[in-house]
Order: structure tokens, then sequence, then C-alpha cells
């Protein structure tokens, strides 16, 4: 694959932007890559894994002369590194961010930005529980959907250009509305992250089991809630404070959801339980066949012999 980009500067260098650096540096997408985080720490964690060429300490520095400027934040900085970076950003350069909401970040980042830069809102549908630096890699996209929203106004040439980017990292692309992204993703990940948060807290309170048999006997279904109730706190609470509206419209639809489940058991109706697993586990069937997650027994963990 030749060079998409000649230089790129990823501003936050967490998860996901070192999973993008280590893809472009694999597949050579990129002249050169620069990189901003807040701390110095990361800063020197980036150059040692050398995902990135270079680290500057400002975001203004590190986005002089990027033609692709990627905000890597968390969504809740996302502004004020948008005022600090649309100044020095250079002309015709595409601004994108990979923030987990897109009409917020819409709604902070625009206003700062001058004219003759293509700002193309985006979102990767891959990440794992693990966070900073030192958790990203290469192959994090593949086969993954990487969702953008472009605006009224967005240059097709330049959305272009990005898709190429994401599908040499081996993502599918798909473009959407953003209040759309927001509501799909309310119902494909951000309420299944506030159960879990919910179910581990539920049994952190029953500190009688927490203290012992939770651990113990976690090689079931709460294992898998307590893998995602360990995702990034700052991100999450970010995620919860800008999806408001679509989560709470969605919450509100499990509530209830939960209430018929609940009576279903109260009054003994085995065949309204029966049937209701039996439509959810062909939703997980319709995953499987999408090419979305393993069959494989366990969620496909190694079997430790
Ligand atoms: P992460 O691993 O926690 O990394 C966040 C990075 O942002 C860190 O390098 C941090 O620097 C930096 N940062 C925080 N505040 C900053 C500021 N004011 N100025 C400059 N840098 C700052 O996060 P991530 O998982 O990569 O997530 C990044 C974005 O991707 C979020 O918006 C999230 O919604 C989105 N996203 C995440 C996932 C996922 O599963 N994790 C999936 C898709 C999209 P320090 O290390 O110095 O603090």
């Amino acid at each position: 694959m030749s060079r998409i980009y000649d230089r790129v500067a990823l501003i936050g260098l967490g998860l996901i932007a070192s999973s993008m650096g280590h893809a472009m540096k694999r597949q050579g997408l990129a002249g050169g890559i620069v990189g901003h985080a807040r701390s110095a720490e990361t800063r020197a964690a980036a150059l040692e894994l050398g995902f990135v060429d270079r680290v500057c300490n400002t975001a203004a520095e590190a986005v002089a002369g990027a033609d692709l400027v990627v905000l890597a934040t968390p969504v809740g900085v996302m502004a004020e590194v948008a005022a600090e970076i649309g100044p020095h950003l250079a002309p015709g350069a595409t601004l994108t961010d990979v923030g987990s909401v897109k009409q917020a970040v819409i709604d902070a980042v625009q206003p700062h930005l001058p004219d003759g830069v293509h700002f193309i809102p985006g979102h990767p549908l891959a990440g794992t529980e693990h966070s900073g630096p030192r958790s990203g890699f290469a192959s994090l996209f593949r086969n993954r959907w990487w969702l953008f929203t472009p605006l009224p106004d967005t240059d097709p040439a330049a959305l272009a250009r990005l898709r190429t980017l994401c599908e040499a990292m081996e993502a599918n692309v798909d473009v959407m509305d953003p209040a759309h992204h927001d509501l799909v993703l309310a119902v494909v990940s951000h309420t299944p992250h506030l159960i879990a948060y919910t179910m581990v807290g539920v049994a952190d309170h029953l500190r009688r089991v927490s203290q012992s048999e939770v651990i113990k006997y976690s090689a079931s279904g709460f294992r898998d809630f307590t893998r995602i109730a360990a995702s990034d706190p700052v991100m999450w609470r970010d995620v919860f404070l800008t999806n408001k509206e679509a989560t709470l419209d969605i919450l509100g639809r499990f509530t209830e959801e939960l209430f018929v489940l609940q009576r279903a058991i109260r009054m003994g109706d085995g065949a309204a339980l029966h049937d209701y697993f039996t439509r959810t586990r062909a939703i997980r069937r319709g995953i499987i066949e999408a090419g979305q997650d393993t069959d494989a027994p366990d969620f496909g963990r190694t079997k430790i012999e």
C-alpha cells in the first residue's frame, strides 16, 4: 500500500491513536506521524513504541503542516483542543476525530475551525477495555466498522481519501447522519456498557458476595460484565454526558423490557421466556454470521490445559 497522507498528526496517544499509528506504519500509509498527548510520560512511551516519528509538547505545534489531523482524546476535551489547534491547521487539511459520540463532537469542534479545513467526524467501532499508548495494536480495526458522519458541505474528495486510509487499515467504512449514529451506538454500545457497570455495581453492593464468591465463581456471565465494566472511566463518563438523550431513550426501553421479563418470571410464564430467548439467540447468530464475533466456546478465550 502506498502513502495516503504526507504528514499525520495524532492528538491523544492512547488505545485508538496508537493502533492507528501502528497500522499506518505497518502499511506505509503516512509520510510521517507526529503525536501529542497531555503528559510527558505518554509522549515518551509513544516515541519508545515507535508508532510516531516525533512528539510535540503542544497540540498546536503537532498539527502545523499536517494534511491529516486526528483528534483521539476523550470527547470531553475536544472543544478545548479544537480551540487550540484551529488557528494552526494548514489550509486544505483534513481534520477527523475518533470520538464515540458524534453530534456533541461536531457542536464542540466545528466553531473553532477556519475555512478551508475539511472536518469529517468519524468513529471506529473497535476497541478493548484497555487504554493508553501501550494498549494499541496494528490489527485493531481489522474487519471492524469505521463510521463517518460527514457534514452537509463535506468535500467528497477529502472523504474518499480518508475512506481509503481506513480501508487500508482493514476497516469497513460506512457513512451516516450524526443523530442516527448516536442512536445506533446507544443501542449497540453505550447502554450495554451502562448495564454492565450496573451489574458489577450490584455485586459490589452485596459485599458478602463480592469479597469471595464473585471472584471465585466468575467463570460465568458475570465475568463478561466485569470485562466491559473495566473500560476507561473518563471515556465512558464523557460518552454518557454527551450522548444523554439517546442513552436515556434506550435505557427507558430497556427498563420496560426488563419489567416484561420480570413479570414472566413472577407468573411462571415459561413460554414467554422461551420465545424471548429464542429471538435473542437469533441476534447472536446474526452477529457471528456478519463476522463481528467468534462462535468459539467461551468467546474464543484460549483454554489453559
Ligand atoms: P485512551 O487510551 O484513554 O487515550 C486518551 C489519550 O488522550 C491519552 O493519550 C491522553 O493523554 C490524551 N489526552 C487526554 N486529555 C488530553 C488533552 N487535554 N490534550 C491532549 N491529549 C489529551 O483513550 P482511547 O481509548 O484511545 O479513546 C480515545 C477516543 O476514542 C475517545 O474519544 C473515545 O470515545 C474514542 N473511542 C474509544 C474506543 C475504545 O474502545 N477505547 C473505541 C472507539 C472510539 P495522557 O495519556 O497524557 O493522559
